[in-house]
């Protein structure tokens, strides 16, 4: 029998995610005598014992550990034997320069769920029950290391049978930084006009009462404030999208299970496991006939709705289906527009007045606000729309080590990141930097970000576009800091990012598939429609779609039909009224658009697909003025015929997409006739088909096969499908964002790439 010490260092998500209580399990389990202890690095581990109930004990941990940990690195060294007298958990030691990932917000777990239905449990319809293995983690961190003091939860003194669990080592709630009780921890309460209504479980059930009577509540949840409504109740909706001033932007909804979103929707396997993950977020499903009122109330002209679980033991008392309750809930972020999600009790009351009815508060402060994530499945794969509760702050694992850069992102659905050893910390979804609010919310998520991760950038990579807020920062923080800036090409950005997240680590290139609305090109031009040869450090732009102009610049992207009149002049077809972006215009208002497409007024140049989706929307009469982003082509997609594969002529000459031939072959079958179902369809085949041609012409001059696929047109879902299908069928290996979204929520990532291979 040989005796030994072995010290074990793990890093990766091993806070918060009940690790201590596993090794200590584990321990007892093998007889072996130590400590573990959270670092600020990680968790160390000292074992001391038998050498084969060490190799078990480390085997195991490497095998199977804990389910919500994720291990980035387990290095084992041997010490000679020195025993200890016992296994004990010691307290948490921080050094300065260390860092640790730290783990998102996780739903409510099986065990909990059950304890809060449970009549004899101590937390019997407890809002805040929550263990080891769930609850709130990222919101309510301050500091790290993730123990009690550094969260919100400081102010809560532990009552004696928390205090009891909490010290339990075989207990659920062992170390479980938030453990709360009816006793000791949060609670809610209603108000309305500043006056409380009810507290703990009456709250909760006048906010029952009020959805049910068709009024519009303000909720505090985990990452900040829903509001909620029925979500068959027409005039609700009415009024939510009245008083949010949105007409017809989709709302998210949730219902008490899976059962009851299967009444309304097709759930896939992968889908449900979505749904049901410890991530709970919203996935866009396709709805089932019944669902037609719903689909006209919260996602009218879309062909799917976006569905979520309760995730918070809050969201399950609120929706449990008793006493006649709707069994589907509107549940939207509560925000004046564009601005970001309200998080603090004040603020709301301040910012939400003419939004909510009443208002379901509670105590326990969020420190950092987050949005609910958004997923969709494509290719029988989660493919990510928005990364935010859940999700984020976890990094993106790179392929190889970096150095500490900050990429400021883009200027819609900005994120930014942060980079460190091999680790990208992409943050959670901020929202559009367009307002002050949503600026201020970026810099204060950026300082918390780089305290808690330790990073210190000593470059910062931005867009090209001078005047995107992200790239102010960054121009801002060069001045005040010193620090070096690295301006990188929008589509470049994309394309790396994909890169990145497929663990691309070699400095060959691919090829760039950059689909999307709007892009600063060097040539001064906007670009949006880019077939680039990409590497980390450099690209080429092999194609790009033709230039038309913006008639109008921004004012193109809110009005299609202006995007329309565009594509026609370009291609040289008649302006007849017969068209319907024509036969929408007012005769005034074409002629300033034909006045500043021939003189160039107010006209920039663009090889936008985004736009080119926005003017075959408005030429087939679906849309003509947006009201939120990417409504023209969304809508465009969703009527598409998915049982029409053909395709319109469309040429590539030298290094242009000629897409003249395509739109007189659409102005054709509109004037044959031809339902808007099927053109849509044929355009959608189209540029898949186009786009694969292009790659192939590629593939001839460089013998490059592999496509990353990124840009927001890529959230189309039956332009991706045929194009995986068709690049397959070619013998491409098509990437796509499976961790990022492909929208500008990943160009930070792809802007860190850049700077980092740049730099060197
Ligand atoms: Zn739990
Ligand atoms: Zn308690
Ligand atoms: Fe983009």
């Amino acid at each position: 029998m040989s005796l030994q010490n072995c010290i074990i260092q793990v890093t990766g998500i091993v806070q918060g995610v009940g690790f201590r209580p596993f090794v200590y399990n584990l321990a007892l389990q093998k007889s072996l005598t130590g400590w573990v202890r959270n670092t600020s690095h990680g968790v160390d581990i000292e074992i001391s014992g038998e050498t084969s109930q060490i190799e078990q004990f480390t085997a195991h941990l490497k095998q199977f550990p804990p389910p919500l940990a994720q291990i980035h690195n387990l290095s084992i060294s041997f010490t000679p034997y020195n025993p200890y007298s016992k296994f004990e958990i010691y307290f948490s030691r921080d050094s300065e320069t260390d860092f640790l990932p730290i783990s998102p917000d996780i739903s409510i777990c099986k065990d909990c769920a059950k304890e809060l239905f449970d009549p004899i449990n101590q937390r019997y319809r407890y809002p805040f029950i929550n263990c080891t293995n769930c609850g709130p983690r990222f919101t309510i961190t301050n500091h790290i290391p993730y123990d009690r003091p550094n969260t919100s939860m400081v102010n809560f003194q532990m009552c004696e049978f928390c205090e009891k669990e909490y010290h339990d080592p075989v207990n659920r709630r062992f170390h479980a930084q938030p453990i709360a009780c009816p006793n000791c921890g949060p609670k809610v309460w209603f108000e309305a006009n500043g006056v409380t209504l009810g507290e703990k479980e009456k709250a909760i059930q006048i906010a029952r009462q009020w959805l049910k009577d068709g009024k519009i509540l303000a909720i505090k949840g985990l990452g900040g404030f829903h509001l909620a409504c029925d979500a068959q109740n027409k005039t609700a909706i009415d009024t939510l999208r009245q008083r949010k001033n949105r007409s017809d932007k989709p709302f998210a909804l949730m219902a008490f299970d899976i059962a009851t979103i299967k009444k309304y929707c097709e759930i896939s396997d992968v889908a449900e496991t979505l749904l049901t993950s410890s991530q709970s977020p919203i996935v866009l499903l396709k709805p089932k006939p019944i669902s037609g009122v719903l689909l006209n109330l919260c996602a009218p002209h879309q062909n799917h709705l976006g569905f979520f679980l309760p995730y918070t033991p809050l969201h399950l008392l609120l929706l449990e289906p008793e006493n006649e309750i709707p069994e589907i809930w509107v549940m939207t972020s509560a925000n004046m527009s564009e601005e970001p999600i309200a998080y603090q009790n004040e603020q709301a009351i301040d910012q939400l007045g003419i939004l909510a009815d009443g208002y379901l508060m509670h105590d326990r402060p969020i420190t950092m606000r987050i949005d609910d994530s958004v997923f969709s499945v494509i290719d029988n794969l989660p493919y990510p729309i928005r990364r935010a509760r859940g999700f984020a702050p976890n990094p993106v694992l790179l392929p190889f080590d970096t150095s500490p850069i900050l990429g400021t992102g883009a200027l819609l659905k900005n994120t930014f990141c942060l980079s460190r050893d091999r680790y990208a910390f992409v943050s959670h979804y901020i929202g559009d930097l367009e307002n002050f609010e949503t600026l201020q919310s970026y810099q204060s998520a950026i300082n918390h970000y780089e305290n808690l991760f330790r990073i210190k950038p000593n470059v910062i990579a931005c867009d090209m576009h001078p005047d995107y807020l992200s790239t102010r920062y960054a121009y801002d923080r060069h001045a005040q800091e010193k620090i070096p800036f690295i301006e990188v090409q929008h589509h470049h950005a994309h394309i790396a990012a994909n890169m990145a997240e497929n663990q691309w680590d070699s400095k060959e290139s691919v090829i760039g598939l950059s689909y999307d609305g709007t892009g600063f090109g060097p040539d001064g031009n906007i670009w949006g429609g880019e077939i680039l040869i990409a590497s980390y450090q450099s690209f080429e732009r092999r194609f790009q779609f033709n230039y038309v102009t913006m008639p109008g610049g921004d004012l193109a992207i809110k009005f299609p039909a202006r995007m329309a009149i565009s594509h026609l002049i370009s291609a040289g077809i008649e302006l007849e009224s017969c068209l319907p972006p024509i036969n929408f215009l007012t005769s005034h208002e074409l002629e300033i658009i034909q006045h500043q497409i021939n003189n160039g007024i107010n006209a920039p140049m663009t090889s936008s697909i985004g736009r080119l989706f926005d003017a075959v929307s408005s030429l087939i009469g679906q849309r003509h003025i947006i009201n939120y982003e990417g409504q023209a082509a969304i809508e465009l997609e969703a009527i598409a015929d998915e049982k029409e594969f053909n395709t319109y002529p469309i040429e590539i000459y030298r290094n242009v997409i000629n897409i003249k031939s395509l739109m007189k072959a659409i102005v054709n079958d509109l004037k044959k006739g031809e339902k808007p179902s099927t053109i849509s369809a044929k355009f959608h085949n189209t540029i898949s088909d186009v786009s694969v041609q292009a790659c192939q012409i590629i593939k001839i001059e460089t013998g490059i096969k592999h496509v990353a696929l990124s840009g927001g047109v890529w959230q189309n879902k039956f332009l991706t499908s045929r194009t995986l299908d068709k690049l397959r069928q070619f013998g491409f290996v098509p990437l796509i964002h499976q961790i990022l979204p492909p929208n500008d929520s990943c160009i930070s990532l792809g802007q860190v790439m850049v700077a980092l291979h740049q730099n060197n």
